[in-house]
């Protein structure tokens, strides 16, 4: 038996559970966020009471600010952040202060009262409270994106963006969503429902599935300009390198520039030329063959050795696979699309590695295949492979029937 010390040094939670435990005056406050001090604008011309944090600034004629900054844009890769130590002297002068001044130090810095979790001194109130992925992308950014697609944010019209999918256009895309459901395993995501009637039946792990398998297949060229399916794209990536089981410094590195590009791009502080290459890291695989299983066969080999070899006298498993025409092309780093198949071929079930599923949009097929590091594999023969039978270097990833 022995004493178990344990120190928390990290804490999750829905935005406004952190915001009340952390004693800060949260995110409609002119200086919001619980990780860096940069404060809120409003846009007079709107006469709007909300604040917001754009990086780059409205001109003075257009914000209505009490607390003018000095640039007109901010530089995300150096935001003003939170220090503890800045945190817990703001505290103590507030404590100091008469009430006039103790609220006007409180607004100006967004602070309201003492963290709740002032006895855990292992937490630093700047730096373990990171923002959960859940909460931050599928109930905030995703969800906001899709209405901004539909028209349907906060009735706000697209302005010069050209970012707005018709609802004809997008009812094509609701009933290709909900037939996918019937080509996708259910262990890859449960059903999908109508993404334009039933929003609200659409959970977390839905809107997880469907931006980043299905999104790629079925928003491609459906916007009137490329770069927002770019952009879109662009947050498929970073999401699934979130996802990954581990990641190194050089991806955490990429991973950030990456975020900087993509709010950057939001706001339309944009280059030209959208050059985004979706390139996924997975291992390297020679060629990938993807194709549906038509039957399973066991059969069984005669005794001669000069023929059959090591296998002479043993049971093999074969599978009768139709192979689709994908050009060999990896679903796990590039959209793949087919619409005919090639000839029938007995292969050993051992090179059959994974289980795929696919969705249809505009008369092709795509697959949906899972990004390995970060999922599982339904089917894993690679530990078997190659005795007695030739191996070709393929991979094969297949669907069922
Ligand atoms: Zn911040």
């Amino acid at each position: 038996m022995f004493d178990l010390h344990a120190y928390q040094l990290l804490k999750t939670g829905d935005i406004i559970a952190i915001e009340r435990g952390l004693g800060i005056r949260g995110h409609n406050a002119l200086c919001p966020c619980r990780n860096c001090t940069m404060k809120g604008v409003r846009i007079a011309s709107t006469g709007g009471t909300n604040y917001y944090i754009p990086l780059r600034l409205p001109t003075d004629g257009q914000q209505q600010q009490a607390h003018k900054e000095p640039s007109s844009s901010r530089e995300p890769g150096s935001l003003p952040k939170r220090t503890h130590k800045t945190w817990v002297l703001t505290l103590t002068h507030m404590d100091a202060a008469g009430s006039g001044e103790r609220e006007r130090i409180g607004k100006e810095n967004g602070l309201r009262e003492w963290p709740i979790f002032t006895r855990v001194g292992s937490l630093d109130y700047a730096k373990s409270f990171p923002w959960d992925w859940m909460h931050l992308l599928l109930e905030n950014i995703v969800p906001n994106l899709l209405d901004l697609w539909m028209g349907r944010f906060k009735g706000l019209d697209e302005g010069d963006g050209g970012y707005r999918i018709p609802d004809s256009i997008w009812g094509q895309i609701a009933q290709e969503t909900e037939e996918a459901t019937k080509t996708i395993p259910t262990e890859f995501v449960r059903v999908l429902k109508n993404i334009t009637a039933h929003r609200s039946g659409f959970t977390a792990e839905s809107y997880c599935f469907w931006f980043c398998y299905l999104f790629p297949v079925l928003l491609r060229n459906r916007f009137q300009q490329q770069k927002y399916y770019q952009h879109g794209c662009l947050l498929v990536k970073i999401m699934k390198c979130c996802l990954q089981f581990s990641i190194t410094e050089k991806e955490l590195d990429e991973l950030e520039a990456d975020i900087i590009e993509w709010v950057r791009k939001y706001e339309r502080c944009v280059r030209s030329n959208y050059d985004l290459p979706l390139t996924l890291n997975g291992k390297e695989v020679d060629t990938v063959w993807y194709g549906r299983v038509m039957s399973i066969m066991a059969v069984d080999l005669p005794g001669d050795r000069n023929v059959y070899g090591k296998c002479a006298g043993k049971t093999h498993l074969l599978a009768v696979v139709q192979p689709c025409n994908t050009g060999q092309k990896d679903a796990r780093k590039e959209l793949v699309a087919y619409k005919d198949y090639a000839q029938p071929v007995a292969i050993d079930l051992n090179h059959i590695t994974a289980l795929v599923g696919r969705a249809k949009s505009r008369n092709q097929w795509h697959i949906l295949d899972r990004f390995e590091d970060c999922a599982l594999a339904a089917f894993d023969g690679h530990e078997e492979r190659g005795e007695g039978v030739e191996d070709d270097g393929a991979d094969w990833h297949i669907f069922e029937q």
